[in-house]
């Protein structure tokens, strides 16, 4: 297949705003691929239409930042200044190089068109270019690529490169077109994304006809990580009691997510966006190849404890565990790890589909119970100890009073409140379900993404200060809702200042415009409503908790998450403090 044929339908699907048209469009393509193309070919469509070229499970990127394209870009012929220019004026760099395609160094008339192949094989290929002089190397072969295309080509070969297509077109508009192509309902493939988290092994199996409902590939498989099931924060304690009548509570954990896969002696462990961080915590990884069971996947909260007070360190700690390259043997001294599973998710077979009692009781016959009522003061023993593996503590009951003490104790201990659960409930992934809810003692905090950052003033004139925080809508598109600068110490500045230099787009009004890549959590005094940001709201007064490495622009808050703590917040006080 041509890839100028797959362009030329994603310039229709640009060029509407409205969902269904989109959707057809889309379907035109799936309908172009069954005629002239392959499963493989649909397979690789889709990754192009969301920015990618691998899996979304694989969390790979292409590694190609914006000054490394502006580079390949000036190689063609394509003046820096008029190219800065010409992004300023159209906000994109990708129609900015279409725009200025007549610039381009002329190469022979009689080239072959590019298939999709060969892009998609080209970007693949640069993608695991590494060593002396790959920089260089990915140059030459953007450069090529782009001498190949043509103007139209160019501006989505850019885009994907930047992992940012433009088009309007996400995961669930394409299961939308699928759903309506093959004629299968929308929920049932909704189900099977959230397990495989993978849109290209959807769309080649649905080419390929399987069975859908039976295929080993499309379900949960140890070493393919599933998205986490979340959480909604609940107002109050008794509101959880009434809705769920004797619901399962656990410590809130302060530290980070991980799902840990374990066939055999084999085990990797990823993080809350997926990655792969196995290599960084070995100690983690020994204790759970020493567990006397095989093909499980469990998942629990990774907590650095101080082991003098038995309570959990900063947060950034865990962090500056989990993106260790190196020295990790001196690290694993200076910060002592402990996960506490809560959930269970395989056991030589999926597990998912079952009440959470019953993932619950299969984890404590592997791991151990601690029930807080009964184990307290074997609980309290253990909290200082040098133990890896723990089980989360818990209490299942319908009696406030109880459920209080239970939430106090945990915010005794160093952590962030409770959560609470459906016994009766499955696991369902990658979604924010209403069968778990977390409660903890202040206003929810938002996890927002840099849009732009200014320099700072002053002592701070040599790092980035001030930033842009966007959240976003169902389909991604991003709104700015403050500014924040408030929070961070100078060695996160320095950080910060050095991602934000290494994902800079371009500079307008002396502010700089990034790729939405840093996610921040942020406080703030409360919400308002606000005619400023199209949006709708602002944040008063917002101040960054911490720089949240293990979340992705995926994972940030949306309009819908402001609006409903803004209703919170207006009918809050006496009722959102029980339990305080
Ligand atoms: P937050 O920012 O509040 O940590 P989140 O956006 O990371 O929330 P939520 O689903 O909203 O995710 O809150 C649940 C999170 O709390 C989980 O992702 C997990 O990391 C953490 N956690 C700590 N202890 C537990 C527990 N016992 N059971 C489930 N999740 C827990």
């Amino acid at each position: 297949m041509l890839f100028k044929e797959v362009c030329d339908i994603f310039n229709k699907i640009e060029s509407t705003t409205k969902r269904l048209e989109k959707m057809d469009y889309f379907i035109e393509l799936i309908k172009l691929t069954n005629k002239k193309g392959s499963a493989e070919d649909l397979k690789k469509i889709c990754y192009i239409t969301i920015g990618r070229v691998f899996a979304e499970y694989e969390n790979k990127e292409l590694g190609i930042g914006p000054s490394l394209l502006i580079e390949a870009v000036k190689t063609i012929g394509i003046d820096e200044k008029k190219l800065l220019n010409t992004i300023k004026e159209t906000g994109d760099m990708g129609m900015a190089v279409e725009k200025l395609s007549s610039d381009i160094k002329q190469i022979s008339l009689f080239q072959t068109p590019p298939t999709l192949d060969d892009i998609y094989d080209t970007l693949k290929k640069i993608s695991e270019i590494e060593g002396a002089n790959s920089q260089k190397k990915k140059i030459r072969h953007i450069s090529s690529l782009l001498l190949k295309a043509s103007p139209l080509e160019r501006r989505y070969i850019v885009r994907l490169i930047l992992e940012d297509m433009r088009i309007g077109m996400n995961v669930p508009t394409i299961l939308g077109a699928f759903s309506v192509y093959f004629n299968i309902p929308k929920e049932k493939l909704e189900k099977i994304y959230a397990v495989v988290n993978d849109i290209g092994l959807i769309a080649e199996k649905l080419m390929l006809n399987v069975d859908i409902d039976n295929d080993e590939d499309l379900k949960l498989r140890i070493f393919r990580p599933i998205k986490p099931m979340l959480a909604q924060l609940i107002p109050s304690i008794d509101d959880a009691i009434i809705e769920m009548g004797a619901p399962q509570f656990e410590t809130k954990y302060d530290g980070a997510r991980v799902q840990i896969h374990k066939k055999n002696k084999d085990v990797k462990i990823y993080s809350r966006k997926l990655e792969d961080i196995t290599n960084s915590i070995p100690e983690i990884v020994e204790e759970v190849k020493n567990m006397d069971v095989n093909n499980i996947i469990v998942e629990g909260e990774c907590v650095a404890i101080d082991l003098k007070t038995g309570h959990p360190r900063p947060f950034q700690d865990i962090l500056r565990r989990f993106r260790r390259k190196y020295d990790i043997d001196k690290m694993k001294e200076e910060i002592n790890l402990r996960v506490y599973l809560f959930d269970i998710l395989y056991y030589n077979k999926p597990l998912i589909d079952l009440p959470l009692k019953e993932r619950r009781e299969i984890l404590e016959n592997i791991v151990g119970t601690n029930d807080w009522e009964k184990d307290k003061i074997k609980i309290e023993n253990e909290i200082k100890s040098k133990k890896k593996i723990d089980i989360s503590y818990k209490l299942t009951t319908d009696n406030i009073k109880k459920a209080l003490e239970f939430y106090k104790w945990s915010l005794s201990i160093g952590h962030e409140g409770v959560m609470i659960k459906n016994p009766n409930a499955p696991y369902t992934p990658g979604s924010r379900v209403k069968t778990m809810y977390k409660f903890k003692p202040t206003l929810e905090s938002l996890d927002v993404v840099i849009t732009k950052a200014k320099i700072g003033m002053g002592k701070r004139k040599d790092w980035y200060g001030s930033f842009e925080i966007s959240v976003r809508d169902e389909e991604g598109n991003l709104y700015p809702i403050g500014h924040v600068g408030s929070g961070l110490s100078e060695e996160e500045l320095g950080k910060l200042t050095e991602m934000i230099n290494s994902i800079k787009i371009n500079e307008i009004d002396g502010e700089t415009i990034v790729e939405p890549k840093i996610v921040l959590e942020v406080t703030y005094e409360e919400i308002q409503e606000s005619d400023k940001y199209e949006c709708g709201y602002a944040l008063r007064f917002p101040r960054v908790v911490r720089i949240r490495d293990d979340k992705s622009v995926d994972d940030i808050n949306t309009i819908d998450d402001v609006k409903r703590i803004f209703a919170i917040q207006k009918g809050k006080s006496k009722k959102f403090m029980k339990g305080d």
